[in-house]
């Protein structure tokens, strides 16, 4: 089979439709008949991702979508969930028990810090949490008992770098794994496998699946690693469901040419709004002023579609006010959570988590009042910088 990224993602993974079909058909069944040799029904039951047993062991889109995004990730085999975060949390669960130790970032998606902070915490688990754009400070959170280092890179929201390749070496040195959630980049953009890191984690809801019609998420890692995680996910049983797993492998089929109209649309919008006098910073790792550019231009292929901005205001109540015009005035990027869609998409992250993190968590994480979240689209660029200049140009 050929290893090219756009053929990987239209043909990766066919021998698991089993019937004459050429788009696999969406297994809408709970069970699947027994074989009649008991030794072969023994073997369905307990052999991992068996995609022929029961829907909560395995199902064969479910093979074919982990085939695909396996492949990009140059992992030996993954496993899909309902969500991203059922699949984060169940890759973490698979690795550590009370009395263990995770080293993670200051800046992570809400769901995970809340995983971190309120679920592990409770269950025995300590986290120490470290400035992802300082290497040294994950080295120096290591401890005796530290069983992962866990990253996301861009992070979220403010779009920070962590060195794959330092955090890769740095885990074979401790003998300890290591885990990115890749969601942010796309497997199209950033390949952590090819610096070293273990275990690469996505929410499939957002590039991969890239329509924003389903919800999603995936694990990538070695065959013995995937068995320990489908063992868990037996056991606490967020599968993906039969026809978001069939929605989810025709989104992958456009993953490639999808992400690099993003890819080009962001650097442009990303570029001008660098230049609009009412905005007072832009965060994007393929713009040269980013801090960490030449660290994302090393490890990224292409700098993805989120941008993050901060609307100018003479103090911060003034620039959260701005924000909030801002994104009323808007006609085209529309004010939703999520990202990563064919659709643009605009949020204020200081709202968003409001109820989820105090001010000085969000403090932490480097969200401020004036800020705003960019995903954008596949739209026309043309279409979408004018929509961001009348809207601009409404603000006082
Ligand atoms: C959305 C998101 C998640 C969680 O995924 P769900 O599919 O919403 O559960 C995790 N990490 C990142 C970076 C995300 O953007």
């Amino acid at each position: 089979m050929a290893s090219n990224t756009e053929t990987i993602l239209v043909h990766e993974g066919q021998h698991f439709n089993s019937t004459a079909a050429v788009t696999a058909p969406i297994f809408q069944t709970s069970t699947y008949i027994a074989d009649s040799d008991p030794a072969e029904y023994i073997k369905a039951a307990t052999e991992p991702k068996h995609p022929y047993f029961y829907h909560r062991h395995g199902n064969p889109t479910n093979s074919q979508v982990a085939a695909v995004v396996a492949k990009l990730e140059k992992t030996e085999d993954a496993l899909v969930f309902a969500t991203g975060m059922a699949a984060i949390s169940t890759a973490i669960l698979a690795i550590v028990k009370s009395g263990d130790h995770i080293v993670a970032q200051l800046a992570h998606y809400s769901g995970t810090a809340i995983f971190f902070k309120e679920f592990l915490t409770d269950y025995g688990i300590s986290v120490t949490a470290v400035d992802q754009t300082d290497t040294a400070a994950f080295a120096h959170a290591i401890q005796e008992n530290t069983k992962l280092i866990y990253i996301e890179t861009p992070s979220n929201p403010n779009l920070n770098i962590t060195d794959l390749k330092a955090v890769g070496e740095l885990a074979k040195q401790h003998d300890i794994l290591s885990m990115v959630d890749n969601t942010f980049a796309s497997p199209i953009n950033q390949t952590p496998r090819d610096f070293g890191i273990d275990i690469v984690v996505h929410s499939a809801t957002k590039y991969l699946g890239g329509h924003s019609d389903l919800t999603a998420g995936i694990v990538c890692g070695s065959q013995d690693y995937i068995a320990k995680v489908w063992k868990r996910s037996v056991a606490l049983g967020a599968s993906l469901a039969p026809l978001d797993s069939w929605l989810l492998l025709r989104g992958l089929k456009t993953l490639s040419l999808r992400v690099k109209q993003i890819n080009s649309n962001a650097l442009e919008l990303a570029s001008f709004l660098d230049r609009h006098p009412k905005i007072k910073n832009v965060s994007y790792p393929g713009l040269s002023s980013h801090p960490q550019h030449e660290l994302a231009a090393h490890q990224m292929r292409g700098f993805s579609g989120m941008i993050c901005i901060e609307v100018d205001g003479t103090d911060e109540e003034q620039a959260f006010k701005n924000a909030q015009a801002l994104i009323n005035n808007l006609e085209i990027f529309i004010n939703a959570a999520s990202l990563g869609g064919v659709e643009s998409l605009i949020v204020h992250p200081a709202s968003m988590w409001g109820g989820h993190h105090t001010q000085a968590q969000k403090k932490a994480s480097g969200i401020t009042l004036g800020m705003l979240r960019i995903s954008v689209g596949i739209e026309n660029i043309a279409d979408l910088i004018e929509d961001l200049e009348q809207a601009l140009r409404k603000l006082d």
